[in-house]
Parts: structure tokens; C-alpha cells; sequence
């Protein structure tokens, strides 16, 4: 079998995993007789009630991990295999069908553990870990060569040439290819197809192998290789310091060995240049997993996965369930991002995930960050590069002090900004002015769904609620009093963008054009990239002379305890990413409180004299990594509901804080009970219990009730 790039033999996948087996419940009664007789089966549902498992008869074939097609109170539901016995107590019904893949036995016994870690239920966790429903394989005619043509036999010019390009796919040629074929000249074939993410330029690898380490990488590639099965360690290196060719090194030789490679990444659309790294490294054997792709590409890729084909995974949050076997090497990159945590339900962490599935392989764990979280700095065993791999010094962080300034730009600040070729500016605020408010009675414009402030934004002539996307036309008058004299308040990206000199690139958090955007500024000769924090994150942009963050207290202030470390991460991330050429750079933090101990350090780029303090202030206040936090919201439409509820749960919770209300979401109230817990899994035990008693009181149909694990 001749293969071209994206090209599988058909036959040999049925051969293998029998793709188109169909279970036929009247040929299963033989097959049922050899042991095992019955499956257990943890039916996919997203009702909390419905809990695994349930015995059904065993189809042939099934394994532990295999997926069927289940009868289940008058319906049909997927179901994954859990476990195969020999008997049951029960009237057993027989399975549907048996679907033709299965979820590794790792992954099964993961699903029970993440709904324990995260108060959630096996189901919808193995509906993390499933391949996208109702996708078929795609499939090309794909010909060959067949007998060499006779000396003398007639062809025409037309056909010659078709057997001149062969092998290849059969494409607007098939009828042409399907005349040859009549005359054994050419092999038909049907192919299943790899979907390939688009922006995933898998091709040839170089075969390079990476420049020669400095030796700083080549210590840390030492400690990474020799450390035990299982081991976890923290790779704690300035931006540009080589973390990614350690990476790729490590990853050559546990694909070596024989072993498989994943690596997580924050949002992909924002870094694409991993992906790139590895796949002119490595070629075909890195997958790509991500919210982007479409469920075709998705379904290839998992398989590819699942059936060995591909080696390596790369992918953001959800890839942590990638369906590798025998994995080697788990490397989570940028560790300190918070997009690793899960916003629905089971609101799982990636980075705890990754830790569990690397105990469970013997894989070595390598989380890196230039900013990494207090817990890691705390829990892992850290190997440092200290130095840029260009040997250039770390740019300079000026704090300037903006109390008594007017205006959202200090006159230093614009002043450097006209100074600097290109720049980057953070503001973490969309829009144009936070609100509005009439001048003459006060009023101020809210969402009506949600109790915030409804953003004013110019371009589109709306204000607009970032909660729930509620928008309305930008008032002319004040709808209390008629006044026409109305109040803007707050400088957001897209006031500034108006005050900025030069030429503006806006980013706005909108992952979907942010490619677009990055792009462009990147091809710029000069300008200024103006975002949200995205603009801070993983690009890798040689020429950026500054970098400013207009408004350092919007994080500094933020009500969390993360705040501080929120924050020395956003500076130092952002100095990682001027001075990347051949100027040294410069960032400006423009700030109101010039001696928060975040600044201050971030300003002398001491990340260990930053996280030995935050890591006695928690100690002090009994925070993470000293405690686990674990946060019920309940919410309801229906007034007082929410606010009774939490008042319940906060009973059955000795030490609990709360309940606290929340703003009002869009037309639910919320309220909240928070939980300091030494020992993780008595407490969400115990939340468990508290939820499911007070879910289940009269009259509680319209109280939601979330349960977060460790929040962000
Ligand atoms: P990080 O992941 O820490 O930001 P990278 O691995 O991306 O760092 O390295 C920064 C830059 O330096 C990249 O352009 C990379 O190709 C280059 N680089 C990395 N290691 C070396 C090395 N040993 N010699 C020369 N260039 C290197
Ligand atoms: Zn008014
Ligand atoms: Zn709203």
C-alpha cells in the first residue's frame, strides 16, 4: 500500500477496529455465552440523578472503554463500558449497538475521579473525553498504479499523463481513472481522509534537530530527562529564555523511547507559534485539539490519536483528555494562564488533571511560566533559566506614580509612546467610558437583566452589558428627568485608541480576529498594539520597543486573592515581550498605589522574593495552596430564592462564608457560600451531601446551584 500524506487505507482500519461493526443482538447470543456476560455501563446524560452504572447484556467485542448505544427509560443513550462481570441480579436489556471506538482504560477510570475532585457526575465527565457525535470517517478514491502498460498498447495523451502522476488522489479524474481501472492499468482504492486543521501546517518535518543548547537549557533537558516516573517540576524561565526548545528536546527523546508526548497550551488562536514549533519539528505525529476545530477535524484527530498514529498532542484545556496511551512526558505551558480552568460544569482544572494523568502513566510533569502560580512555586521542583537565550538584559519597568495627573496617559508615558517604534498598551477595559449617568439627577444606565453598568461603545452607537450581551441605543436624554446633559465615565481600549499617537492595532479580547490583528502589527513597521490582557500573552513579536499598562490598580483591586499575583504576572509578562531584538526594552506602569510590593517587585524582576511573600500571606490567611477553596453560587429568577437556598446550604456548613449576594445575573439573583477546607476531599464530600439535600427540598426547582472546586 503506496500512502500520501492525510491518507489511510480503509481496509486496514476495519481490520482494526472494526469501523463498521454493527451489534446484532440476534448473533449475540452465542457470542454472549463465553464470559464476560454483562457490561456495566455509565449512561451519557447530563442529569445529576441519573448515576451509573447500570448492568446491560455484553455485547461481543465490548472491552472496558468500549461506547454503545444503551435503551434507557424509552430512549436510547450513549453509554461507555465501565466494567465486564459474569453476572447481575438484574433483568438485563441488551445494548443497541456498539459504536466503533472506546476511550482508553485511563480515561475510564478518570471520569468517577473528576466527578469526585469537581462535585460532578462520571457522565458528564466522560462527555469531556468522547469524540464528537454523529461524525463519519471521510473518504477519497485514491488510485494507484496497476499492471505496467504492454509495449505498443494504445493510450492517449490525456491517459499516459494520468499514469505518469500516479499514485495519487482520483479527484475530477475519477472517470477517466475509472476506464484505466477497467483495463488493470489502475488501483481504485477508498481512503479515509484526515481533516487537517487548517492552521496547523503539518507537513515534512525539517528533520532539524534545534540549535545547540546554551547550557542552562542543557541542565534543565539533564533534571527533566533523569527525573522519576511520575515526578513533577516547575520550569521557571524568563520569556525568550528557551523553555519551548527544552520542550521540543525532551519530547524527541521520549518519542524515542517509544513513549507519547502532551502539551498543553493556553488558548491556541493566541499561540500558534507552539504548535508551529512542533509540528516542523515532529511533522504528521502531532495532533492539534481545540475549541476551533470543526467536529470533523476533531473526530481525525482524536482517532489519530486513539489509534497511535499521532504521538504528540497539542492542544489548550480540553486536550488534557487527549486519548493517548503510555504518555511519557506532560508539558503544561504558561502554567500560570487561567484559562486552564473549565467555566461549565464539571468546572475541572487542566493543570490538576495533567498532574493525575501523569501519576497514572509514570509521565514526568513539566509545567512552565515566567510568572508561575504560588502553589506550583510551592509544590513542584523547580528548574530555572534565568537568563534570555539572546543574552539581552530585561527591560527596564518604570512605575509612574498618576496621583494628581489628569487624564488616562501621564505626559511620560505619551511621550514614550511617541519615542518607541512600536508598542504594546494594556488596558483592561472594553469600550469607550465604563458608564453613563445623567449630570443633572443622577441616574445611571443599567443592564436590566444584570445589576452592572451598561458599557458605553461609540463606534456601534450602543451601550452594552459585558455579562450578558443586553445592548441599547446610546440614550439622548435621561429617561428620569429628560435632561440632555449626560456623563461618560471611565477611559476603556476604545477612548484610548482615540488619544494614542500613531497608529493604533486594536485587540479586544475577541479571540476570533485576534490572528487578524496580531498579524498585522506584526508585519507593521511601527504602531501600537492596544488590548485587554490578551495582548499580553504568548506572542512573540522581535521588534516592541515599550510596553505600558495604563491602569495597574484595575487588577491591583480586584476583590480575589489572586489579585496580587494577577498582577505581577501581567507586568512581568508584558516586559517579556518588549526587547525582544536588539534594543533593550522598556515598560511603564502607570499606577496609584507606586508601592504595591506586586509592582515594586515585578519592576526588579524578582519572581522568587514576589512568591516567598505571597506565599507567607497566604500561609497567614489560610489560602491556597494552605487550604482548599470551594464556592456554591445558587441562583434563581424567582426573588429571595437564591438568597434562602445559600442560607441552607451555609447552615449545613460549619466554617462556611456566606452566604454573600452576588449582582444579579441575567434575571436570576445569585448568592454565595465560600468554604476553606483542609482536607479537599472531606469537604467536597460534604458539599455534595448539603447541595443534594437542598436541591432536593420542595418547591427548589427554580434554585440552579453550581459548585466550584478551587475557583479562579
Ligand atoms: P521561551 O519558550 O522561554 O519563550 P523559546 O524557546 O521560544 O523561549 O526561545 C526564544 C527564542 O530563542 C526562539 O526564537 C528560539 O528559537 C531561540 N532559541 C532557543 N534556544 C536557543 C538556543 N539554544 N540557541 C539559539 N537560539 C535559541
Ligand atoms: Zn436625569
Ligand atoms: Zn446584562
Amino acid at each position: 500500500m503506496i500512502s500520501s500524506p492525510g491518507c489511510r487505507s480503509i481496509s486496514r482500519k476495519l481490520a482494526a477496529d472494526g469501523r463498521t461493526f454493527h451489534f446484532d443482538p440476534s448473533r449475540a447470543r452465542s457470542i454472549v455465552a463465553a464470559v464476560p456476560k454483562v457490561a456495566q455501563v455509565e449512561p451519557i446524560t447530563t442529569a445529576r440523578v441519573l448515576r451509573g452504572p447500570f448492568d446491560y447484556v455484553c455485547p461481543g467485542g465490548a472491552t472496558v472503554g468500549s461506547v454503545m448505544t444503551v435503551p434507557f427509560g424509552g430512549r436510547d443513550l450513549l453509554a461507555i463500558v465501565t466494567a465486564l462481570k459474569d453476572s447481575s441480579e438484574h433483568e438485563l436489556s441488551e445494548a443497541k449497538e456498539l459504536l466503533p471506538f472506546s476511550l482508553p482504560e485511563d480515561l475510564v477510570a478518570l471520569g468517577p475521579w473528576l466527578a469526585d475532585e469537581y462535585c460532578s457526575t462520571p457522565a458528564r465527565a466522560y462527555s469531556l473525553m468522547l469524540p464528537p457525535r454523529g461524525v463519519k470517517e471521510r473518504s477519497v478514491q485514491f488510485a494507484t498504479a496497476g499492471r505496467a502498460p504492454d509495449e505498443g498498447e494504445r493510450l492517449t495523451a490525456n491517459q499516459r499523463e494520468l499514469l505518469a502522476t500516479l499514485p495519487r488522489p482520483a479527484g475530477s479524474d475519477l472517470a477517466a481513472l475509472r476506464r484505466l481501472e477497467k483495463r488493470g492499468l489502475v488501483v481504485l482504492e477508498a481512503q479515509s481522509q484526515r481533516r487537517a486543521p487548517q492552521h496547523s501546517e503539518v507537513g515534512k518535518p525539517s528533520g532539524a534537530s534545534g540549535p545547540p543548547l546554551t547550557s542552562d537549557q542543557a541542565a534543565a533537558l539533564e533534571q527533566l530527562l533523569t527525573a522519576v516516573p511520575g515526578e513533577q517540576l516547575l520550569l521557571h524561565g524568563v520569556t525568550g529564555s528557551g523553555k519551548t526548545e527544552v520542550y521540543l528536546r525532551a519530547a524527541a527523546e521520549v518519542l524515542g523511547s517509544g513513549k507519547t508526548v502532551l502539551v498543553l497550551v493556553p488558548e491556541i488562536a493566541l499561540t500558534p507559534q507552539i504548535i508551529s514549533r512542533f509540528s516542523e519539528r515532529f511533522g504528521e505525529t502531532v495532533a492539534v485539539i481545540h475549541s476551533k476545530l470543526t467536529p470533523g477535524e476533531r473526530f481525525d484527530e482524536w482517532t489519530r490519536i486513539r489509534s497511535g498514529e499521532a504521538r504528540i498532542c497539542i492542544g489548550a484545556r480540553s486536550a488534557v483528555f487527549a486519548p493517548l496511551s503510555d504518555i511519557g512526558l506532560i508539558v503544561v505551558d504558561e502554567e500560570h494562564d487561567s484559562s486552564y480552568k473549565n467555566d461549565g460544569d464539571p468546572r475541572y482544572d487542566a493543570r490538576h488533571v495533567a498532574a493525575r494523568r501523569a501519576t497514572d502513566h509514570g509521565a514526568v510533569l513539566v509545567a512552565g511560566s515566567a510568572t508561575p502560580r504560588a502553589e506550583s512555586w510551592q509544590r513542584l521542583r523547580r528548574i530555572s533559566l534565568p537568563m534570555r537565550v539572546d543574552q539581552m538584559p530585561l527591560p527596564e519597568v518604570e512605575i509612574i506614580d498618576l496621583r494628581g495627573a489628569s487624564g488616562s496617559l501621564h505626559p511620560a508615558t505619551f511621550q514614550a509612546l511617541v519615542d518607541s517604534r512600536k508598542s504594546i498598551v494594556l488596558l483592561n477595559r472594553r469600550g469607550w467610558s465604563n458608564y453613563l449617568s445623567c449630570s443633572s439627577c443622577g441616574y445611571a444606565w443599567e443592564c436590566p437583566q444584570c445589576d452592572v453598568t451598561l458599557v458605553l461603545h461609540r463606534a456601534s452607537g450602543s451601550i452594552s452589558c459585558h455579562h450578558c450581551g443586553h445592548r441599547e441605543r446610546v440614550p439622548e436624554c435621561c429617561v428620569e428627568c429628560g435632561s440632555v446633559s449626560i456623563a461618560r465615565h471611565g477611559t476603556g481600549t476604545e477612548r484610548l485608541e482615540s488619544e494614542l499617537p500613531g497608529k493604533v492595532f486594536r485587540l479586544d479580547g475577541d479571540a476570533a480576529d485576534a490572528g487578524v490583528v496580531l498579524r498585522a502589527f506584526e508585519q507593521a513597521e511601527e504602531g501600537i498594539l492596544l488590548g485587554t490582557q490578551v495582548v499580553a500573552k504568548g506572542h512573540d513579536f522581535p521588534d516592541v520597543e515599550l510596553g505600558v499598562v495604563v491602569d495597574a490598580d484595575q487588577t491591583l483591586r480586584f476583590p480575589d486573592f489572586r489579585a496580587e499575583e494577577r498582577t505581577f504576572s501581567l507586568v512581568t509578562q508584558l516586559a517579556g515581550r518588549s526587547g525582544r531584538g536588539s534594543e533593550r526594552g522598556r515598560v511603564i506602569v502607570q499606577t496609584l498605589t507606586p508601592d504595591a510590593p506586586a509592582l515594586v517587585l515585578a519592576a526588579a524582576h524578582d519572581a522568587p522574593a514576589f512568591l516567598a511573600d505571597e506565599l507567607a500571606r497566604r500561609e497567614a490567611l489560610r489560602y491556597p495552596p494552605f487550604s482548599t477553596l470551594i464556592r456554591i453560587i445558587c441562583s434563581s429568577p424567582q426573588a429571595g430564592a437564591a438568597q434562602q437556598a445559600a442560607t441552607e446550604i451555609a447552615e449545613q456548613l460549619p466554617g462556611s462564608l456566606g452566604p454573600a449576594p452576588l449582582f444579579r445575573l441575567r434575571g436570576r439573583e445569585r448568592s454565595q457560600v465560600v468554604i476553606k477546607a483542609e482536607d479537599r476531599r472531606q469537604a467536597v464530600e460534604a458539599v455534595n451531601l448539603a447541595v443534594g439535600r437542598v436541591a432536593k427540598a420542595a418547591g427548589r426547582k427554580s434554585v440552579a446551584i453550581a459548585v466550584d472546586v478551587e475557583p479562579q
